[in-house]
This record gives structure tokens, sequence and C-alpha cells, in this order.
């Protein structure tokens, strides 16, 4: 088990990508903190980390509420006595061309991924540099490394991520801190479910088009990112023994993107 005895926060962690990590840590002997709108939303996970014999806990963190997020990590502190790695992974998007984008949607975008991720952090690192160290990992994407059109507010949020992480990897070694991001392709999830007849209308498409000559166009294989990929990858990011890895944008793509 390559986590043991580390405690570990993911947010957005109910469904999708956060949850997939979520169990991964679960069985590789991390305790638990899936964390997501609302307690019910994260129950399911829960459920299925003790199911499968791991240990876990669901949190009502909505990562734009500085307050909910300061209160979440000093629960998981006076519950379990400590944090050593945080994901910040919830995120939401937003199909628009960039001419017809109301503020409110960029706004909501840029809040939930960028805000959002700058306050899990400022909580976990005040408790990481009193603990001794620990791990942030940030749920990034291709999309922090290049853009595409209809989703200017998210690739925008997402290259902001990648800034926010290596921020931490400067200001974090001295407290033993390592932060890195995670930077998938195209993973079939909710999110991406969701996207796929709204890019077909606003490109005029099918939606086997928008997969095969949108999304997956540019992979070695033409196959999604797997939830297992990304999980792994964690697990990999948050079991790694040395600073040799920080500031790293890590790419999951199937060679969408090679950096
Ligand atoms: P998803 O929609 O399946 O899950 C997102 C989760 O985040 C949900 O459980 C939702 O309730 C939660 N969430 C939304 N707003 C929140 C908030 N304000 N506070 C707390 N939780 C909130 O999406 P997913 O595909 O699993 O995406 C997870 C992360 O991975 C996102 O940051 C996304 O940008 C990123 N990502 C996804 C893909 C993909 O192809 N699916 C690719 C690259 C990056």
């Amino acid at each position: 088990m390559r986590l043991e005895n580390q405690i570990a926060l993911i947010t957005g962690a109910g469904r999708g990508i956060g949850r997939a990590i979520a169990e991964h840590y679960g069985r590789e002997g991390a305790r638990v903190v899936v964390a997501d709108l609302t307690l019910e939303s994260a129950q399911e996970a829960v459920d299925a980390i003790e199911k499968a014999g791991g240990t876990a806990m669901a949190l009502a963190m909505d990562v734009t509420d500085e307050a909910a997020v300061d209160e979440g990590v000093a629960t998981i502190v006076k519950t379990w006595g400590g944090l050593d790695i945080a994901v910040a992974n919830a995120g939401i998007q937003h199909i628009d061309p960039l001419h017809k984008l109301a503020y409110a949607d960029w706004r909501r975008v840029m809040n939930v991924h960028l805000d959002g991720a700058f306050l899990v952090t400022r909580a976990a690192l005040k408790q990481m540099y009193v603990g001794g160290g620990g791990t942030m990992l940030y749920m990034g994407s291709v999309h922090s490394l290049e853009a595409s059109p209809l989703k200017a507010p998210y690739v925008a949020a997402k290259h902001g991520m990648l800034g926010l992480c290596r921020a931490v990897a400067k200001e974090g070694a001295e407290h033993g801190v390592r932060s890195n991001i995670i930077c998938p392709g195209f993973v079939r999830t909710p999110l991406v479910d969701k996207q796929i007849p709204e890019q077909a209308k606003e490109l005029g498409l099918s939606e086997e088009d928008v997969i095969s000559k949108v999304m997956l166009k540019n992979t070695v294989d033409g196959k999604f990112t797997t939830l297992e990929d990304v999980s792994e990858m964690a697990v990999h990011l948050a079991a790694f023994p040395s600073a040799a890895l920080t500031g790293q944008s890590i790419v999951v793509s199937h060679g969408w993107h090679m950096q």
C-alpha cells in the first residue's frame, strides 16, 4: 500500500475523476476525505471506500465558500489529527464562444477552479506547514497548456492553476510541501458527457464527430483517458518520496498533448 498513514482531502470527489482518486487512495491505505457540494453527494463514494475495506469521511465543502473550506480543513484536523495530501479537483465546464460569453459564466468557471483551488491551497498549507509537510495536487487539464475553442474561461482557469501549482512548489519547499498538477485529456465523466451535445450544436457536427474529430483527434490511439489512468498518476505523485518532482505538470492524455 503506497499511501499508508496518509490523510487525504479530495474536492469534488462525489463523482467522476475525484471519486476515482478517492477510491484509489482508499485502496492504497490513505484515510480519505470525500468532499463535495453536499454530504449526500459525497456519501456514495464514502460507502464504496468503506465497502472495499478503506477509511473515509464525507464532507460538505463548496470550494468557492471561504468559510466552508477553512472549517472543512479544521474538521479534518480535529477528527483525524492532520492533513498530508490535498487534491484540488472540483471543477465545472462552460461551452460558449468568447463573443457571446456572459460575464457571470466567465466568473462562475474561474471561481470554482481558480478561487476554489486557492482557498483549498491556503487552508491545506496552513496545516501542512505546522504538520511537517505534505503534497498539493491540482486537477489541471491539457487545457492548462493549450487552448481549444468555446472553452475560454476553462482554459484561462486551468492555465491559472498551473501558475498556482508552481507558486506553491516554490513557497512550500522549505516547509516540506510538494506541488504538482495533473493534466488529463478527455475522460468520460458527466462533465464531458454534458459537453458532447453542446459542442455538437455549436460546431454543427454530429456527436460521434465531436468525439472522433474534436475530442480524440490528436490522441495517438483514438482513446479516451480513463479514470484509472488519472487516479494512478494521483497515487504516484502523492507517494513520490522527494521534491525531485515538484512544480511539474504531468500530462495524461494518450498523446494528445506532448511537452
Ligand atoms: P464531474 O462533473 O464528473 O465532477 C465534478 C465534481 O465537482 C462533482 O462531484 C461536483 O459536484 C463537484 N463540484 C462542482 N462545483 C463544486 C464546488 N463549487 N465545490 C465543490 N465541489 C464542486 O467532473 P470530472 O470530469 O470528474 O472533473 C473533475 C476535475 O477534472 C475538474 O477539475 C475538471 O476540470 C478536470 N478535468 C476533467 C477532464 C475530463 O475529461 N473529464 C479532463 C481534464 C480535467
